[in-house]
Protein backbone atom coordinates (compact mmCIF):
# COMPACT_ATOMS: atom_id res chain seq x y z
CA UNK A 1 0.00 0.00 0.00
CA UNK A 2 1.65 3.45 -0.77
CA UNK A 3 1.91 6.20 1.60
CA UNK A 4 1.13 9.14 1.48
CA UNK A 5 4.01 11.86 1.21
CA UNK A 6 3.60 14.09 4.89
CA UNK A 7 3.67 17.27 3.37
CA UNK A 8 3.02 18.84 7.17
CA UNK A 9 6.06 17.47 8.44
CA UNK A 10 8.10 18.57 5.71
CA UNK A 11 6.36 22.02 6.01
CA UNK A 12 7.20 22.28 9.49
CA UNK A 13 11.29 21.06 8.94
CA UNK A 14 11.00 23.70 6.35
CA UNK A 15 9.35 26.40 8.52
CA UNK A 16 12.04 25.30 11.66
CA UNK A 17 15.55 25.44 9.41
CA UNK A 18 13.60 28.99 7.76
CA UNK A 19 13.68 30.05 11.70
CA UNK A 20 17.24 28.67 12.45
CA UNK A 21 18.71 30.35 9.37
CA UNK A 22 17.08 33.66 10.14
CA UNK A 23 18.42 33.63 13.68
CA UNK A 24 22.21 32.35 12.54
CA UNK A 25 21.82 35.61 10.22
CA UNK A 26 20.47 38.14 12.94
CA UNK A 27 23.40 36.45 15.55
CA UNK A 28 26.10 36.86 12.67
CA UNK A 29 25.21 40.58 11.97
CA UNK A 30 25.46 41.30 15.11
CA UNK A 31 28.41 39.97 15.68
CA UNK A 32 29.33 41.54 12.66
CA UNK A 33 28.49 45.15 13.61
CA UNK A 34 29.64 44.38 17.63
CA UNK A 35 33.68 43.56 15.94
CA UNK A 36 33.22 46.82 13.55
CA UNK A 37 32.66 48.65 16.59
CA UNK A 38 35.48 47.45 18.44
CA UNK A 39 37.69 48.00 15.69
CA UNK A 40 36.65 51.76 15.75
CA UNK A 41 36.49 52.09 19.91
CA UNK A 42 40.24 49.74 19.06
CA UNK A 43 41.37 52.68 16.64
CA UNK A 44 40.23 55.69 18.40
CA UNK A 45 41.93 54.55 21.74
CA UNK A 46 45.29 54.39 19.86
CA UNK A 47 45.10 57.28 18.35
CA UNK A 48 44.20 59.15 21.73
CA UNK A 49 47.41 57.38 23.04
CA UNK A 50 49.35 59.84 20.79
CA UNK A 51 47.42 62.94 20.88
CA UNK A 52 47.61 65.45 23.80
CA UNK A 53 44.61 66.00 26.08
CA UNK A 54 44.71 70.03 26.56
CA UNK A 55 44.82 70.84 22.74
CA UNK A 56 44.17 67.45 20.96
CA UNK A 57 47.35 67.81 18.78
CA UNK A 58 49.98 64.83 18.53
CA UNK A 59 51.64 63.94 21.80
CA UNK A 60 55.54 63.48 22.46
CA UNK A 61 55.39 59.92 21.62
CA UNK A 62 54.12 60.80 18.39
CA UNK A 63 56.91 63.05 17.82
CA UNK A 64 59.35 60.18 18.59
CA UNK A 65 58.08 57.58 16.07
CA UNK A 66 57.04 60.62 13.54
CA UNK A 67 60.37 61.98 13.41
CA UNK A 68 62.15 58.99 12.34
CA UNK A 69 59.99 57.58 10.29
CA UNK A 70 59.88 60.81 8.12
CA UNK A 71 63.81 61.43 8.24
CA UNK A 72 63.92 58.09 7.07
CA UNK A 73 61.33 58.70 3.74
CA UNK A 74 63.21 62.09 3.31
CA UNK A 75 66.74 60.51 2.62
CA UNK A 76 65.57 57.37 0.98
CA UNK A 77 63.08 59.69 -1.67
CA UNK A 78 65.15 62.96 -1.35
CA UNK A 79 62.70 64.88 -0.03
CA UNK A 80 62.97 68.29 2.02
CA UNK A 81 61.98 67.79 5.64
CA UNK A 82 60.89 70.95 7.87
CA UNK A 83 61.42 70.08 11.69
CA UNK A 84 60.49 73.49 13.76
CA UNK A 85 60.16 74.30 17.18
CA UNK A 86 57.62 76.85 18.56
CA UNK A 87 57.79 78.19 21.86
CA UNK A 88 55.10 80.96 23.11
CA UNK A 89 56.97 84.09 24.33
CA UNK A 90 56.58 85.36 27.99
CA UNK A 91 54.05 82.81 28.42
CA UNK A 92 54.92 82.61 32.78
CA UNK A 93 54.22 86.38 32.26
CA UNK A 94 50.77 85.78 30.69
CA UNK A 95 49.83 83.33 33.36
CA UNK A 96 50.57 85.14 36.02
CA UNK A 97 48.32 88.27 34.48
CA UNK A 98 45.49 86.58 33.47
CA UNK A 99 45.59 82.83 35.49
CA UNK A 100 46.09 79.46 34.70
CA UNK A 101 42.75 79.12 32.95
CA UNK A 102 43.16 81.67 30.94
CA UNK A 103 47.03 80.73 30.14
CA UNK A 104 45.28 77.21 28.85
CA UNK A 105 42.62 79.06 26.55
CA UNK A 106 45.56 80.60 24.67
CA UNK A 107 47.24 76.86 24.64
CA UNK A 108 44.05 75.58 22.70
CA UNK A 109 43.78 79.08 20.68
CA UNK A 110 47.55 78.51 19.58
CA UNK A 111 47.13 74.75 18.30
CA UNK A 112 44.11 75.88 16.40
CA UNK A 113 45.97 78.56 14.60
CA UNK A 114 48.73 75.99 13.86
CA UNK A 115 46.02 73.79 12.23
CA UNK A 116 44.52 76.67 10.46
CA UNK A 117 47.95 77.73 8.64
CA UNK A 118 49.61 73.97 8.70
CA UNK A 119 46.90 72.41 6.73
CA UNK A 120 48.89 69.68 4.36
CA UNK A 121 48.10 65.79 5.33
CA UNK A 122 52.05 65.89 5.45
CA UNK A 123 52.22 68.84 8.31
CA UNK A 124 51.98 66.80 11.67
CA UNK A 125 51.59 69.32 14.84
CA UNK A 126 53.00 68.19 18.34
CA UNK A 127 52.81 69.79 21.72
CA UNK A 128 56.28 69.23 22.91
CA UNK A 129 55.27 69.57 26.43
CA UNK A 130 53.80 73.36 28.25
CA UNK A 131 54.63 76.36 25.87
CA UNK A 132 56.16 74.63 23.18
CA UNK A 133 55.02 72.94 19.92
CA UNK A 134 56.58 70.91 17.37
CA UNK A 135 55.96 70.95 13.33
CA UNK A 136 57.25 68.28 10.99
CA UNK A 137 56.20 68.86 7.20
CA UNK A 138 57.68 66.59 4.52
CA UNK A 139 57.87 67.91 1.13
CA UNK A 140 58.06 71.71 1.27
CA UNK A 141 61.00 73.58 0.29
CA UNK A 142 63.18 76.08 2.51
CA UNK A 143 62.03 78.96 0.59
CA UNK A 144 58.32 77.86 1.04
CA UNK A 145 58.47 77.25 4.41
CA UNK A 146 60.22 80.44 5.38
CA UNK A 147 57.24 82.10 4.31
CA UNK A 148 54.69 79.66 5.91
CA UNK A 149 56.53 80.30 9.34
CA UNK A 150 56.80 84.12 8.80
CA UNK A 151 53.02 84.01 7.93
CA UNK A 152 52.15 81.95 10.97
CA UNK A 153 54.41 83.87 13.27
CA UNK A 154 52.29 87.25 11.75
CA UNK A 155 49.02 85.59 12.65
CA UNK A 156 49.82 84.64 16.33
CA UNK A 157 50.90 88.28 16.71
CA UNK A 158 48.27 89.88 15.22
CA UNK A 159 45.59 87.29 17.14
CA UNK A 160 43.68 88.86 19.97
CA UNK A 161 43.14 86.05 22.68
CA UNK A 162 40.03 86.35 24.33
CA UNK A 163 38.27 84.50 27.15
CA UNK A 164 35.14 86.37 29.24
CA UNK A 165 36.37 89.64 29.95
CA UNK A 166 40.22 88.58 29.73
CA UNK A 167 41.99 89.36 26.53
CA UNK A 168 46.06 89.33 25.79
CA UNK A 169 48.08 89.44 22.47
CA UNK A 170 50.79 86.32 21.97
CA UNK A 171 53.86 86.23 20.40
CA UNK A 172 56.05 82.97 19.23
CA UNK A 173 59.68 82.30 18.89
CA UNK A 174 60.55 79.58 16.10
CA UNK A 175 63.96 77.80 15.55
CA UNK A 176 63.60 75.26 12.24
CA UNK A 177 64.90 73.90 9.70
CA UNK A 178 64.45 72.28 6.72
CA UNK A 179 66.62 70.43 3.78
CA UNK A 180 66.87 67.12 1.93
CA UNK A 181 68.31 64.87 4.99
CA UNK A 182 71.67 63.45 4.22
CA UNK A 183 71.99 59.79 4.69
CA UNK A 184 73.95 59.91 8.10
CA UNK A 185 71.49 62.56 9.80
CA UNK A 186 69.92 61.38 13.11
CA UNK A 187 66.83 62.52 15.01
CA UNK A 188 68.65 63.68 17.67
CA UNK A 189 70.93 65.84 15.43
CA UNK A 190 67.85 67.65 13.76
CA UNK A 191 66.42 67.97 17.33
CA UNK A 192 69.70 69.53 18.75
CA UNK A 193 69.96 72.38 15.57
CA UNK A 194 66.15 73.19 15.85
CA UNK A 195 66.46 73.78 19.98
CA UNK A 196 69.42 75.66 19.10
CA UNK A 197 67.59 78.10 16.78
CA UNK A 198 65.06 78.68 19.12
CA UNK A 199 67.33 79.41 21.99
CA UNK A 200 68.82 82.15 19.26
CA UNK A 201 65.56 83.48 18.26
CA UNK A 202 64.49 84.08 21.71
CA UNK A 203 68.43 85.68 22.05
CA UNK A 204 66.84 88.28 18.91
CA UNK A 205 64.23 88.86 20.90
CA UNK A 206 61.47 86.83 20.41
CA UNK A 207 58.29 87.15 18.15
CA UNK A 208 60.55 85.70 15.16
CA UNK A 209 62.49 82.63 13.47
CA UNK A 210 65.61 81.14 12.98
CA UNK A 211 66.75 79.14 10.27
CA UNK A 212 69.25 76.46 12.03
CA UNK A 213 71.00 76.62 9.04
CA UNK A 214 72.05 80.40 9.61
CA UNK A 215 73.08 78.78 13.27
CA UNK A 216 75.41 76.59 12.11
CA UNK A 217 76.94 78.98 9.66
CA UNK A 218 77.60 81.75 12.40
CA UNK A 219 78.87 78.56 14.64
CA UNK A 220 81.53 77.24 11.67
P1 LIG B 1 60.26 82.54 27.05
O1 LIG B 1 59.83 83.72 26.25
O2 LIG B 1 61.72 82.57 27.34
O3 LIG B 1 59.86 81.25 26.44
O4 LIG B 1 59.57 82.67 28.46
P2 LIG B 1 58.36 81.82 29.05
O5 LIG B 1 57.80 82.53 30.21
O6 LIG B 1 57.41 81.46 27.97
O7 LIG B 1 59.10 80.49 29.46
P3 LIG B 1 59.22 79.78 30.85
O8 LIG B 1 59.87 78.46 30.56
O9 LIG B 1 59.88 80.66 31.85
O10 LIG B 1 57.76 79.55 31.34
C1 LIG B 1 56.88 78.69 30.68
C2 LIG B 1 55.55 78.85 31.32
O11 LIG B 1 54.57 78.04 30.67
C3 LIG B 1 55.54 78.47 32.79
C4 LIG B 1 54.40 77.49 32.90
O12 LIG B 1 53.60 77.79 34.00
C5 LIG B 1 53.61 77.70 31.63
N1 LIG B 1 52.91 76.48 31.23
C6 LIG B 1 53.44 75.28 30.88
N2 LIG B 1 52.47 74.40 30.63
C7 LIG B 1 51.30 75.03 30.80
C8 LIG B 1 49.92 74.63 30.68
O13 LIG B 1 49.58 73.50 30.34
N3 LIG B 1 48.98 75.59 30.93
C9 LIG B 1 49.33 76.85 31.30
N4 LIG B 1 48.35 77.73 31.52
N5 LIG B 1 50.59 77.24 31.43
C10 LIG B 1 51.57 76.36 31.18
MG1 LIG C 1 58.10 80.21 26.34
MG1 LIG D 1 59.49 76.92 26.83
Amino acid sequence: METEPDYGVAILIGLCASLVLALLTVAYLSVARLNRQLLQANAKLADQSLRDGLTGLYNRKFLDEKLAACLSLCQREQLPLTLAMLDLDYFKQLNDMHGHMFGDHCLRQFAVLLQQHFQRPTDFLIRFGGEEFVLISVGVDEAAMAKLIQEFINGVAEHLMTLDQQQSHCSVSVGWLCQIPQQDHQVAQWLAQVDAALYQAKANGRNGAVNARSVDAKMA
